[in-house]
């Protein structure tokens, strides 16, 4: 049976404004084509196996003709896969997405559209701009802007597009603005008419001038402004000072990369993405079960013959809940040591099982806790944590007399990453800050490229670090930390970026 081809809109470029049905079908489908303007960042969360193809579609340089790509569709429909069609806004706004439905009905395919949002509302909306809006327009124009100056005969009705709409969005303009502000000018569009110029819309790379009919065409050369950008022409557009937002974020225009573990990282990316930054997740670690989990089981089983149980991670925390459920025990089992916690989040992570911390040690380092916990001689300690974490801990408390039990609750790994693409967006400039948030995503974000890409990376990007130790071990890889809070948190860590990047003249 032929399978099915999915038109889907990708969105302007902030991966947010993607559909959930398009979430879906990234997920869901067996090949991925996708061009230009589609955000490469759905690529992390299709189905493994899945076939990603490219086919570009830059300016005029076609990576594969539009007849390649409706080949492409067919015969891959015909294997019988299930196709997501990625194209950046919505597929049927000068997307030609049209040609490539008709195509599939002539082969007997059958197709779904998930519409996306447009850069025509999007672009505009980030840039500050209500597209219409009741005090001063009340229609609106999607137009392309390609048409060939020298044709001819226009397929575009200037004399009535000039004055009978309120607002003019231009897509695909840009190389041809003279022509088109001639165009409206010469059939009666008022040349102090406003107009904006957005590039690159609701992306980290989002770029507004404004300016009149009058001098806009001067403005975009000063500014060498080049697709992708819309051309927003309109007395909507004299609101932006009132409304702008997305540019006035403190980290607009900058893009972190995340290093740390998939499972942790939303939390910490959802802070930096309130900020105005555009975040790039790259995951350098991942967990998984102990290859044994007899120490754990064993430890488990004896609780209540320790005085102290000392976590050192969420993970901690989590592996060690799952493995008490599978072997049929609960929380009750844990009955007698008293809990310490390293660390606010694997205190609340603690906390969230119903379970009362006793200590939280002020200065989350290893060495912090032994100040805190108090004497410890004769004491049982049990620790759950990583299979390859520092002994700094463990070797200090038995020093001071504690008998101390380490057990593995989980493994750290390195995941398989695409780390090509990451390479390439920062060679281009494209990322701005790179955060460590402990040894391990330092050693192991270093172990996945060359000496030279991590030569170029150093020179490419900002760091920031979570702490003292992450900091020692990005340096002895030769990085140079541009950020470090004071607490080990998130939170913390987020606002001293946010500061860093304020001061903007010495840091930008
Ligand atoms: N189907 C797309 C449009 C494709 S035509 C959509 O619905 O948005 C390509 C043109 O769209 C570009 O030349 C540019 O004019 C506009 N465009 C696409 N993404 C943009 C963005 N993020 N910012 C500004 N303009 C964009």
């Amino acid at each position: 049976m032929n399978g099915k081809v999915y038109l889907i809109g990708a969105g302007p470029g902030d991966p947010g404004l993607m559909t959930m049905r398009g979430m879906e079908l990234i997920r869901t489908c067996d090949v991925i084509v996708y061009d230009y303007l589609a955000n490469i960042r759905f690529l992390d969360f299709v189905k493994k196996g899945a076939e990603i193809i490219y086919v570009g579609k830059k300016g005029g340089d076609h990576t594969l003709p539009q007849e390649k790509i409706n080949d492409l569709l067919v015969r891959k429909a015909k294997e019988g896969k299930s196709i997501a069609r990625l194209k950046g806004g919505d597929p049927y706004v000068f997307g030609r997405g049209g040609e490539e439905a008709e195509e599939l009905v002539e082969a007997g395919i059958g197709f779904e559209v998930v519409p996306g949002v447009t850069a025509g509302v999007a672009a505009s909306a980030y840039a500050g701009i209500p597209i219409t809006h009741r005090s001063c327009t009340s229609s609106l124009a999607f137009i392309t802007g390609h048409e060939d100056p020298t044709k001819d005969e226009s397929a575009i009705d200037w004399a009535k597009i000039s004055t009978g709409i309120g607002t003019l969005v231009f897509y695909m303009g840009v190389k041809n603005l003279p022509y088109i502000v001639d165009k409206l000018v010469s059939n009666g569009r008022s040349p102090e008419t406003p107009v904006a110029l957005v590039r690159w819309g609701t992306t980290a790379k989002h770029q507004t001038w404004t300016g009149t009919l009058k001098n806009i065409v001067e403005v975009a050369e000063k500014g060498n402004v080049k697709p992708p950008s819309l051309i927003i022409v309109g007395e909507v557009v004299s609101l932006r000072p009132k409304l702008g937002w997305f540019e006035n974020r403190p980290l607009f225009g900058k893009t972190i990369i995340v290093t740390r573990a998939r499972a942790q990282a939303s939390d910490f990316l959802h802070k930096l993405q309130e900020m105005g930054a555009a975040t790039i997740e790259f995951p350098t670690i991942e967990t998984a079960d102990p290859e044994d989990w007899s120490p754990l089981d064993k430890a488990l089983g004896e609780a209540r013959k320790y005085d102290w149980m000392i976590f050192t991670s969420v993970n901690g925390v989590a592996y060690l809940l799952k493995r008490l459920k599978e072997t049929g025990r609960d929380i009750r089992d844990l009955a007698g040591p008293k809990i310490c916690a390293i660390g606010k989040s694997t205190g609340e992570a603690v906390e969230a099982l119903g379970i009362r911390v006793d200590l939280v040690p002020d200065e989350y380092r290893a060495e912090g806790i032994l100040e805190s916990i108090g004497d410890v001689k004769g004491k049982k300690i049990l620790i759950p944590r990583a299979e390859e974490a520092r002994e700094v801990l463990p070797d200090t408390l038995r020093e001071k007399g504690a008998e101390v039990n380490v057990v593995t609750a989980y493994r750290t790994h390195r995941p398989d990453a695409r780390k090509d693409e990451l390479f390439e967006a920062i060679k281009n400039g494209d990322a701005d800050m790179v955060t460590f948030t402990s040894s391990s995503t330092v050693s192991n974000f270093v172990s996945m490229f060359s000496d030279t890409e991590i030569e170029e990376i150093r020179k490419k990007l900002r760091v920031a670090s979570i702490g003292p130790i992450t900091t020692t071990t990005a340096k002895k890889f030769g990085f140079k930390i541009d950020v470090e809070p004071a607490e080990y948190t998130m939170d913390a860590l987020t606002k001293k970026i946010v500061e860093f990047y304020s001061n903007a003249g010495k840091n930008g």
